[in-house]
């Protein structure tokens, strides 16, 4: 379906500077076709030229990691395979994508299954607040369906000149030299090898691992685990009229019930709602908690129906190692989801373009080979750039997601105008925001506050369940 809405004209938000929100426009603006700009070059000196061919880089995976990565690289001179092991693959993911995306990858807007605007928070004793409200009128959060997302930077990748493969990845042999190839060994699907597949054989100069959290290049440079979350979500179709209540509404629910370390959502999509939750420390007790999540929520999806039942790890932290020799992790497969929030896509998309940047400028534009220092780069740039968020919001997580009280106190707090102006700018634009001092000194009472009453009604509760 994305070959009809590949590169047709279409009108996106972007974000016009790089400068904080406060001073931000977000300016609507008309696109006629793709941007066509290529990465800025820095000749690399040392690495050997190629001669007669350009560097070849296959990407193993097909979802925002691969997709975005195989399309800079494909755009910028370098000869490109993107290995995918479905094509029509649905992603277990709730699709939340802040803002930002939507300008800095170009996402056409009928991609996008619906704007959310209102957010509900809802506490363990389900007091809700409402904390969309300091939204500007053009901001919203977008919600997709990966299926179609995914397949959408696929095809665009393709449209730019990169090889698409539907192959699983099985195995790669390491290069014997310095500037020897990989040999990747993946069982590919076609016309020609049939539904059972054929064992096919590519060889690269570099490669980029965005197959996920499972991912068999991590295993292939002995990159090491991570902890994971088990995130489960089940796409429920609701009446119509139960469905207008979530046309540009999503809702979080905290609470042991729901989680003892994470949340439980309520996502709208184009005909339906995605419900999930996930969880570190109980894994086993997942579908425990999903029901309790649709317990919650019972009264707005009532008479649903649930059309699709999905799981899948989400890493909680980076792999140990990232970059070997002339192979580097990107997405999910490195470890980029966000704590407290859970959010994986934009960072997936963004490191992806980012390690492809590091490949296109290390060799010239595909005119020299690479080496480890090149793809280095991009982990620097990266950790540069995302490690205070990542931080943030695991401190954020162990504060407030450890105890009903603590939930409690994190609600009461999100009902703050303050709050939800820094949370949101933080979500939709990826900038670590300024803050102002007094409000921070505010804030910081007022969180204070609030745990001091649900520590204090937690003793009380004690007692008179003693
Ligand atoms: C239930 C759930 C809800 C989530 N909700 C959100 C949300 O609302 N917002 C958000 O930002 N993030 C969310 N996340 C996280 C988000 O889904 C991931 O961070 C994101 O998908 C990472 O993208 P990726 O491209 O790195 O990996 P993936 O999306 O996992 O893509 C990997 C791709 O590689 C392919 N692949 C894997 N192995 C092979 C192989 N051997 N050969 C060939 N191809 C292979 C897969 O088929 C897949 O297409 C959620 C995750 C889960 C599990």
């Amino acid at each position: 379906m994305a070959s009809s809405m590949a590169f047709k004209p279409f009108t996106g938000l972007r974000q016009s500077t790089l400068t904080t929100p406060e001073t931000t426009t977000t300016t609507p603006i008309t696109f006629t076709k793709l941007p066509s700009s290529k990465t800025a070059i820095r000749a690399a000196i040392t690495s050997p030229k190629l001669t007669g061919r350009n560097l070849r880089v296959a990407v193993i995976g097909g979802g925002p990691a691969g997709g975005s990565a195989a399309e800079t690289l494909a755009k910028n001179g370098i000869e490109t395979f993107l290995i995918e092991r479905k094509l029509d693959n649905c992603k277990p993911c709730g699709g939340a994508i802040p803002l930002c995306m939507v300008g800095e990858f170009d996402l056409p807007l009928d991609i996008i299954d619906r704007r959310v605007t209102k957010m509900k928070m809802i506490s363990p004793s389900n007091v809700a607040v409402d904390i969309g409200r300091t939204l500007k009128p053009h901001e919203y959060i977008g919600m997709v369906r990966r299926e179609v997302l995914d397949e959408y930077l696929r095809e665009r990748a393709a449209g730019f000149g990169a090889t698409v493969i539907n192959g699983l990845f099985l195995k790669m042999d390491l290069p014997e030299g310095k500037d020897g190839s990989y040999k990747l060994h993946y069982t590919g699907y076609d016309a020609k090898s049939g539904g059972a597949g054929e064992r096919r054989m590519l060889e690269v100069d570099a490669v980029i691992g965005a197959d996920g959290a499972n991912s068999r290049v991590a295993k292939a440079i002995g990159a090491g685990d991570y902890e994971y979350a088990i995130a489960f979500q089940e796409r429920i179709k609701i009446p119509d009229a139960k469905m207008q209540y979530y046309e540009d509404l999503a809702e979080m629910y905290v609470g042991d019930d729901v989680s003892p370390d994470f949340y439980g959502w309520v996502f709208p999509k184009c005909d339906h709602v995605a419900v999930g939750t996930g969880t570190v420390t109980h894994k086993s007790d997942i579908k425990k908690f999903q029901l309790a999540t649709r317990t919650r929520a019972m009264d707005k999806i009532q008479g649903g129906k649930i059309i699709r039942v999905e799981a899948h790890p989400i890493p909680e932290h980076p792999r140990p190692k990232r970059v070997l020799d002339r192979v580097a992790l990107v997405g999910d497969a490195a470890g980029y989801v966000t704590k407290c929030s859970g959010e994986g896509i934009y960072f997936a998309a963004k490191s992806g373009r980012m390690c492809a940047e590091a490949i296109v400028e290390g060799s010239a534009n595909g005119k020299r080979m690479v080496d480890e220092s090149d793809l280095r780069k991009y982990l620097e740039k990266w950790d540069k750039k995302y490690w205070p968020t990542y931080k943030v919001l695991d401190i954020l997580q162990k504060v407030f997601y450890r105890s009903n009280p603590a939930r409690e106190a994190f609600v009461e707090m999100c009902a703050d105008e303050y709050v939800q102006k820094m949370t949101f700018d933080s979500y939709l634009y990826k900038t670590v925001v300024p803050g102002n001092p007094l409000d921070d000194l505010k804030l910081a009472v007022r969180t204070v506050g609030s745990l001091v009453r649900a520590y204090g009604l937690r003793r009380e509760m004690e007692k008179i369940e003693a």
